[in-house]
């Protein structure tokens, strides 16, 4: 019999599994979809030789993950660190060019550069802390106090309607605020400014990484050590029911709504009334454009960033991710956007690009987003459209029936709000742990939320091993 079934085969699943296997347990996952890596995935689309990351593209959170870090996915993966992080163009021509090297993005901030350095700079110097801490259950003492309480004074400064003091001019505010809006959430508040600053001090610490493939090369390194540890990995197989599961312990890759579907009867009534009551958040939808050149930036500074964030000053930002949250599509859109070929010859075929795009939406929508984002890419990089040579759009119901996870398209796996983030999916030091005997959650619905980091995977496997196997020690992860 094996010893432990896992249900999906995303980032979290396979940390999960590498880490059941490498304690000697015999592990086998199951993938609904014919491809493995759920959120970290690559494929070809658009047009011919044009490959694009399904989901996840750009990885600050996957190399910085105490999870990653103990797997050696550095040593493993190959990653290209663009010198320019983010960048962020504002109607009229201005830009921030977020560099890895925080004195030089203050130096071009001017005026502002002290406040943005004030921000940020105890962040980043303490980057591989600040992971820690917001890659773990925020009901346990954080390992490096100091830092937390720097990281919680600032994201009350810009949580808060106070955000704009000590800034002058719109654009490092804006540059914070694209970063923050990474999280569909209100602006400000404080857990728009948590993710942000938590993603911010990467960008001035280790950057913000690009594997080269794509995200499908971080899928691959888990799903080699897992069969290097004797695992195994059935694709094209959907779990509908626990009753097909006989292993010892199950640990599933899925979201609080399909956990309660799976149980059917065996679920204790007060656990599930609790799983029904968690929520899920707003949609995204993507679009992927094949180029025929690189994106004519007004400002050519842009051309060397990874990633771009699109959407004007902050009260614009704000105001468009509030209007999605109250259900309405942004008038103009704020858009995410990551330039992998730049970087990465393997993505598009010779001279052309590949461009990895999405907005934010209201739950469940099915409006194709191709001309909103190409309109707001157009008035920062006029001629845009002339270089599109074919794109592939999915809304946020597309996202939801391709994974089952992005319930409505919400690509968080459940709202990000403070009550959430604290009891995700339920308030409890061992939340991956469900009541029923052997069941463990470890996807995205579960602390510490959305990203690939494998550290609700790495979390729930450390649980069932404790409490199934009477395994206390974390295996070794080190290639
Ligand atoms: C458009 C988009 C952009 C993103 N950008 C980034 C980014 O740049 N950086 C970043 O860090 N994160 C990003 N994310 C978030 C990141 O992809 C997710 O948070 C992460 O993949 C979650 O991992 P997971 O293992 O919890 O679940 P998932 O990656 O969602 O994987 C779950 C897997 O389980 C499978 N599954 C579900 N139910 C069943 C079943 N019953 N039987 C069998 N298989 C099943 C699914 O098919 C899927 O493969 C992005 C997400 C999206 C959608």
């Amino acid at each position: 019999m094996t010893d432990v079934e896992i249900v999906g085969s995303g980032p979290n699943g396979l940390a999960a599994a590498v880490t059941l296997a490498r304690a000697g347990l015999s592990v086998r996952v199951y993938e609904r979809l014919s491809q493995l890596g759920g959120g970290a995935s690559t494929r070809e689309e658009a047009a011919p030789g044009f490959r694009f990351d399904t989901c996840s593209a750009v990885h600050p959170l996957a190399l910085a993950s105490p999870f990653f870090r103990a797997f050696g996915l550095a040593r493993r993966v190959e990653f290209v660190t663009p010198e320019v992080s983010f960048a962020h163009p504002l109607p009229g021509g201005a830009s921030g060019i977020a560099y890895r090297d925080l004195a030089r993005t203050a130096d071009e901030l001017g005026r502002d550069g002290a406040a943005y350095r004030r921000l940020l700079g105890p962040l980043s110097a303490h980057a591989r802390e600040v992971a820690r801490f917001t890659g773990s259950t925020l009901l346990r003492v954080p390992p490096h106090p100091i830092v937390a309480a720097r990281f919680g004074l600032r994201v009350l400064w810009q949580g808060s309607p106070l955000w704009g003091a000590g800034f002058t001019g719109a654009t490092a505010p804006a540059m914070i605020t694209g970063v923050a809006a990474h999280a569909i959430v209100p602006q400000p508040s404080p857990v728009a400014a948590a993710a942000g600053l938590a993603l911010q001090a990467h960008a001035h610490a280790a950057g913000w990484p690009i594997p080269l493939g794509g995200s499908q090369a971080i899928s691959d390194a888990l799903a080699d050590d897992l069969r290097a540890h004797g695992g195994e990995i059935v694709t094209d197989h959907e779990v509908a029911s626990l009753d097909e599961l006989t292993a010892r312990a199950v640990v599933l890759d899925v979201t609080p709504r399909a956990l309660v579907r799976l149980a059917g009867g065996r679920m204790p009534a007060r656990y599930r009334r609790a799983l029904e009551r968690f929520r899920y958040g707003s949609g995204a939808a993507t679009v992927h454009f094949a180029l025929s050149a690189p994106v004519p930036w007004a400002d050519e500074r842009i051309a060397r960033a990874g990633t771009v964030h699109i959407g004007g000053t902050r009260e614009e930002i704000a105001a468009g991710e509030n209007a999605v949250l109250a259900g309405r599509h942004a008038a103009s859109a704020y858009v995410l956007v990551s330039q992998p070929s730049v970087f990465d010859p393997s993505r598009a075929p010779d001279g052309s690009h590949a461009l990895w795009t999405y907005t934010h939406v209201p739950t469940g929508s099915t409006v194709d987003q191709t001309e909103a984002i190409t309109r707001a890419i157009e008035r920062v990089a006029p001629g845009f459209r002339d270089v599109v040579i074919a794109s592939h759009s999915a809304t946020a119901a597309d996202l939801a029936a391709h994974n089952p996870n992005y319930v409505g398209g919400d690509i968080g796996a459940g709202a990000a709000t403070i009550g959430q983030l604290l009891a995700r999916p339920v308030l409890s030091t061992d939340p991956w742990r469900t009541p029923m005997r052997g069941v463990y959650l470890c996807g995205a619905s579960t602390v510490p939320g959305p990203g690939v980091h494998g550290q609700s995977g790495w979390f729930a496997a450390r649980s069932a091993l404790q409490h199934e196997f009477g395994i206390r020690h974390t295996p070794s992860l080190a290639p």
